[in-house]
C-alpha cells in the first residue's frame, strides 16, 4: 500500500507540500543522504521534518528552568560573535555551575546524604562526539571537564576519583563545593532523614527573581544550541538529587538519557528524576522520533508518555520529568509531567525570555 508520505514524495506537488526545495528533491529522488550509508533504511531528515513554526529561528539557545536565563545570555554572546554552538553551551552552563544560589548545579549544590557534593555532566557536539563525568567532587566546572574528556581522551566518561584526578591534571582548581547554606539545609534534613527523590516546589511561576526553586530539591541545567552555521550542540550539568545515596549517579551524564544531539535531526535534553529518564533513554528516544517525522513537541510528549505508562495515574504526583527539544530548523518542543516546567529561550528576534511548558498534569 502506498502511504501518504510515499505518494507525496512521488509527486512535484507533494514535494512542495512538504516544503522540499529542489536540492532536497534531488536527494529524495534517490541520492544518498548526508551521513547515511548506502542501503540505510532510515528515513531522510529532509523528507520528514516539517518546515513549521519557528523555521528560520536560528541561531537559537534553549535551556531548562529559570536559571537558564543568565546561562542563555552567556551562551548567546558566543553565538552572536559567530562562535560554535559547542563553545556556547559550555559557556552557558558554566554560569549556574559557578552560582552558589543555584543549589542544584555545581558550586553550592545540595550534597548527598553523607554531605558530599557530587557532580554529573555531559556534553555533545555537532559531530556526535561526547564527553561526560559522573560522581565528580571538588571541581566547580564539571561541564568543562566533560569537554576535556571528549576532546583529549579515547573515552566518553570518567567517574569519581579518576575524573577528579584527570581534572586536576588538566589544571582545574580543586575547592570545597559545599556552601554554608547547603550545609545548614543538609543538617536540617538529617534530623528526619526522610528521603524523597522529588519534592513539589512552591509555584515557581509566581516568583520574579532569577533564583531557582522550580523543582523543589533539584534542577539540572540542560542546554541546546544551534549556531550561525546551523550546527547543534548540547550540555547538561547537575549536582543531582538532593540527599541521594552516596555514589548515586543520575541521567545527567548519560548520553542518550539527559542529552542527545544529532546534527542532521535535532537535539533533546532532560531534567527531573534521572532514574525515570534513564529507564526510557528519553533524549535519544526524542531525537529518533524527530528523525521519523515527529515535531519536537510531539516527540517530547511521547517521551513523557513512555514514563507515564510505567506509573499508575495516582502515582504521577510523585514523578517529575521534563523534556526540551529542538529540531535542526530551530523548532522547539517542551513537555513535562508536573505543571511547572519552564525553559529559557534566546534568539535574535525575541531576545531571552522564559517560557511556560505545557504539561501532562494541569495546574489545579
Ligand atoms: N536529572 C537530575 C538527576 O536525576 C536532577 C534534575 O534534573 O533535577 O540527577
Amino acid at each position: 500500500m502506498t502511504t501518504r508520505r510515499e505518494f507525496l514524495i512521488g509527486t512535484g506537488a507533494g514535494l512542495t507540500a512538504l516544503g522540499v526545495t529542489q536540492a532536497m528533491g534531488a536527494r529524495l529522488a534517490g541520492a544518498q543522504p548526508v551521513g547515511q550509508g548506502a542501503g540505510s533504511r532510515m528515513p531522510l531528515v529532509d523528507r520528514i521534518v516539517p518546515p513549521g513554526e519557528g523555521l528560520g529561528r536560528k541561531p537559537l539557545v534553549v535551556s531548562t528552568w529559570r536559571h537558564g536565563l543568565p546561562a542563555n545570555e552567556a551562551a548567546w554572546k558566543v553565538i552572536a560573535d559567530g562562535g560554535r554552538a559547542l563553545d556556547a553551551v559550555e559557556a552557558g552552563v558554566r554560569v549556574p555551575e559557578a552560582d552558589p544560589e543555584v543549589m542544584s548545579v555545581g558550586y553550592g549544590g545540595r550534597p548527598d546524604r553523607e554531605g558530599h557534593v557530587t557532580l554529573d555532566a555531559c556534553i555533545m557536539d555537532e559531530h556526535g562526539q561526547a564527553g561526560a563525568v559522573a560522581f565528580l567532587e571538588n571541581i566547580m566546572h564539571p561541564i568543562s571537564v566533560a569537554r576535556k574528556v571528549m576532546e583529549l581522551t579515547p573515552h566518553v566518561m570518567l567517574v569519581g576519583e579518576g575524573a577528579r584526578r584527570f581534572a586536576v591534571a588538566q589544571g582545574f582548581p580543586e575547592q570545597d563545593l559545599l556552601t554554608d547554606k547547603a550545609r545548614t539545609e543538609w543538617r536540617e534534613w538529617l534530623k528526619s532523614s526522610e528521603y524523597k527523590p522529588w519534592t513539589p516546589p512552591t509555584d515557581p511561576r509566581s516568583t520574579s527573581s532569577a533564583k531557582p526553586s522550580a523543582s523543589g530539591n533539584h534542577d539540572t541545567i540542560s542546554m541546546l544550541a544551534i549556531d550561525a552555521d546551523g550546527n547543534l550542540s548540547g550540555a547538561c550539568t547537575t549536582s543531582g538529587l538532593a540527599y541521594k545515596m552516596h555514589g548515586r549517579v543520575g541521567d545527567s551524564p548519560i548520553i542518550g538519557a539527559a542529552l542527545f544531539v544529532d546534527n542532521e535531526v535535532g537535539a533533546a535534553c532532560a531534567t527531573g528524576i534521572g532514574e525515570e529518564v534513564m529507564k526510557t533513554l528519553g533524549s535519544f528516544l526524542i531525537v529518533e522520533l524527530m528523525r521519523q517525522g515527529a515535531t519536537p513537541q510531539e516527540a517530547c510528549e511521547e517521551g513523557i508518555a513512555r514514563i507515564r505508562h510505567r506509573h499508575r495515574d495516582d502515582d504521577l504526583s510523585q514523578v517529575q520529568v521534563a523534556y526540551l527539544a529542538i529540531d535542526r530548523h530551530g523548532n522547539v518542543g517542551a513537555y513535562d509531567i508536573q505543571p511547572w516546567f519552564q525553559y529559557a529561550i534566546t534568539d535574535a528576534e525575541g531576545g531571552t525570555r522564559l517560557v511556560d511548558s505545557d504539561s501532562y498534569l494541569k495546574k489545579k
